[in-house]
């Protein structure tokens, strides 16, 4: 069988199949091999040409076509040897991607096919099943299944296979929690030796699941069980399949190397049955996993093959990814402009026609390329869809990763009741392991937005020297990580607003250090420098909700202490200047009598009254007043004072 093009565009068709990093990986990670085999015909003479359908579908195809033919003119067939004919046309089609004929092959097999349930019926009923794919028809196909399914018996090769198909039918319908559990049943319900190859099958169909969810390691696990079946029957074609689909969960998982090993091994295999959309997939793959390992110029060639057998085949998004991918690689290359018109061409319907979960990527791509061609503006409204999209991607993905793992807790304590302790200890490590994983995903959302802004604002300000809009966005000072002054003016307004609308005061304390400049010119800049840190700390330590320090200017702080009355902010101020006391200084410094002090004088606002400046003018007066007394003292102002201008304040400060 050919890597079916049906089957791996698959997921682009849902809306809802998540998740982050790999650019594309992922979207060429479904599987949806519809395979007849998975229900043995019980005509052992049809089994060469079952076989064929592995290797070449066309043939397959044209033979089972023919041997109709030739069964319907000489009416010497038996009807139920025909419906195998039709069975095998209809697989043949499905893999060929003919939907329609696969599914008017089916039917007609279906007509003659009797008794019900016996494995050609079935065979026909999963071909036609697997070859849906609009919404009401899934699920239309699902009920079918489900009926059909509860009538086999448990554990037959019927039941398992109906399973596979009915869980594949819920992962199409975005039903991975549901579809987890119908998986997982007939997983487990195929551990006989003989359903040795039903359960191959069924592996690899829970293991897209899981990569789906992020699970890449259970993933890995039940390909790797897949892949030891078809090793053992040297079923090559599909081992080739299954190469390229675990270095596709392996690209994800971000193992590149470990990947490419898999997609060449992959391309070996597809070389030597002559698979030439085989060979193309893995060229594709091939090239992602060199540009992630940083080596675009060798992936190009990979990309630029893939690229010219997906258009001459006319499958055009195939042909929008090696086209990403070569952008990606124009842009690695220094050229963004050839980058910027491929990324405008694939992004043409606005991400509509590619595989949701590689669509932010695309934007972000986009973003670089537009930055590196001196777009800004176009480049920040590719961030801002980028970081959309991505936070969307992961928050969908997240939610129906906890679903899957709620489900698959059900369906152990359905099945294995009796399971040991070890087991359920598994399932909770993996349980935290995804959860771990999911957050780490999320910060590398988070960060790459972030990262990417940061990075164009940088840019930004230096080719088109919008500095100013920098000091806009500085907001702390940078020695003590404190509110700088402008910040603290905007938080006193807010709070002072805050006060009048809810009729509660706010006090506002001035703070200064008691003889900064001889604490400089004993104990050198940089102590200085400390004792404004420490507090800063000191200060962090005691603020509560609402309560601001700020760094107003030099050595003098603001503090916003809202919503209470004033001895208790009195206590507040004390607090601090308690706790300047205990700020080190060298032992020089100290030996010569000096320490960390603060001076404070504090006001309120009057209701209806109190503009900002007027407080702190008030704040001020009282602030003099301290350093007139001595210092290390905290002052309340004179409310006599409350009319007091600047022009009074500057007057007496200045005396
Ligand atoms: P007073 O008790 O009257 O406030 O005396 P003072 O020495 O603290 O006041 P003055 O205004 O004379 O000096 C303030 C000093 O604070 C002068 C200046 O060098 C120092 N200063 C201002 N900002 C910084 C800073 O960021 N780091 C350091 N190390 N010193 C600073
Ligand atoms: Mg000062
Ligand atoms: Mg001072």
């Amino acid at each position: 069988m050919s890597i079916s093009v049906h089957g791996l565009r698959e997921r682009g068709r849902g809306p809802g199949w998540l998740r982050l990093f790999a650019l594309l990986a992922g979207a060429l990670l479904a599987f949806g091999r519809a395979r007849a085999d998975c229900v043995d015909l019980p005509f052992p003479d049809l089994h060469p040409l079952e076989a064929l359908e592995d290797v070449d579908a066309n043939h397959a195809l044209a033979k089972a076509q023919a041997l109709i033919r030739a069964a319907r003119d000489d009416h010497a067939t038996a009807a139920p040897r025909l419906a195998a004919l039709y069975a095998i046309s209809a697989e043949s089609s499905s893999i060929l991607e003919l939907d329609a004929d696969a599914r008017q092959t089916a039917l007609r097999g279906l007509q003659l096919a009797t008794p019900d349930d016996n494995p050609v019926s079935l065979s026909l009923l999963i071909s036609y099943a697997e070859t849906v794919y609009d919404t009401p028809g899934l699920k239309a196909q699902v009920d079918k299944l489900a009926t059909v399914a509860a009538r086999q018996p448990h554990g037959s090769p019927g039941s398992v296979c109906l399973l596979k198909t009915l869980g594949w039918l819920q992962h199409r319908l975005n039903q991975d929690d549901v579809a987890v559990g119908t998986l997982t049943n007939a997983y487990r319900d195929s551990a006989l030796p003989a359903l040795a190859r039903q359960r191959a099958r069924v592996a690899e169909a829970l293991a897209m699941v899981m990569d789906g969810m992020g699970d890449f390691d259970q993933a890995l696990d039940l390909m790797q069980q897949t892949l030891a079946w078809e090793q053992e029957h040297h079923a090559v074609q599909l081992l080739s399949v299954t190469r390229y689909l675990r270095g596709a969960v392996l690209l994800e998982k971000g193992d590149y190397q470990v990947a490419l090993a898999e997609f060449d091994e992959a391309r070996g295999l597809a070389r030597a049955l002559a698979d030439q959309q085989g060979i193309a997939y893995a060229d594709l793959r091939i090239c992602e996993a060199r540009i992630r390992l940083g080596q675009s110029a060798i992936g190009r060639p990979s990309c630029q093959a893939a690229e010219a057998v997906f258009a001459a085949a006319g499958v055009k998004d195939l042909v929008k990814q090696a086209r990403a991918l070569l952008a990606h690689a124009d842009l690695d290359a220094g050229q963004s402009a050839a980058a910027l018109a491929t990324l405008n061409d694939v992004l043409d319907q606005g991400g509509a026609d590619i595989v949701p979960r590689a669509v932010p990527q695309l934007y972000e791509l986009r973003a670089q390329a537009n930055a590196a061609s001196g777009n800004y503006h176009a480049a920040y409204a590719d961030l801002r869809e980028y970081v959309r999209r991505a936070h969307a991607v992961s928050d969908a993905d997240r939610a129906r990763s906890g679903s899957v793992l709620r489900a698959r807790f059900r369906v152990d304590s359905e099945i294995e009741r009796n399971l040991s302790l070890q087991s359920e200890l598994r399932l909770t490590r993996e349980s935290s392991a995804l959860q771990r994983e999911q957050l780490q995903r999320r910060t590398e959302v988070l960060g790459a937005g972030v990262g990417l802004v940061v990075l164009l604002v940088y840019v930004l300000l230096t080719n088109l020297g919008h500095r100013r809009q920098l000091q806009r966005m500085a907001r702390e000072d940078s020695l003590t990580r404190l509110p700088n002054r402008r910040r603290t003016a905007e938080l006193a307004t807010a709070a002072l607003a805050e006060a009048m609308s809810a009729n509660c005061p706010l006090t506002i304390a001035l703070i200064d250090l008691d003889h900064f400049k001889l604490i400089n010119d004993a104990c050198g800049h940089a102590v200085g420098d400390r004792v404004l840190k420490d507090l800063a700390t000191a200060s962090r330590a005691m603020l509560r909700d609402g309560e601001v320090l700020g760094r107003w200017g030099g050595e003098e702080f603001l503090m916003l202490l809202p919503a209470q009355p004033l001895d208790l902010a009195l206590a507040r101020v004390e607090t601090l200047r308690a706790a300047a006391l205990e700020i080190a200084l060298p032992e020089n410094a100290r030996a010569a009598g000096l320490r960390v002090s603060l001076s404070a004088g504090m006001a309120t606002s009057y209701e209806g009254a109190s503009s900002l400046d007027e407080i702190i003018a008030r704040a001020d007066v009282a602030l003099y007043e301290a350093k007139k007394q001595g210092r290390n003292l905290v002052r309340v102002a004179d409310e006599s004072l409350q009319a007091s201008t600047t022009a009074i304040r500057r007057a007496l400060r200045a005396r």
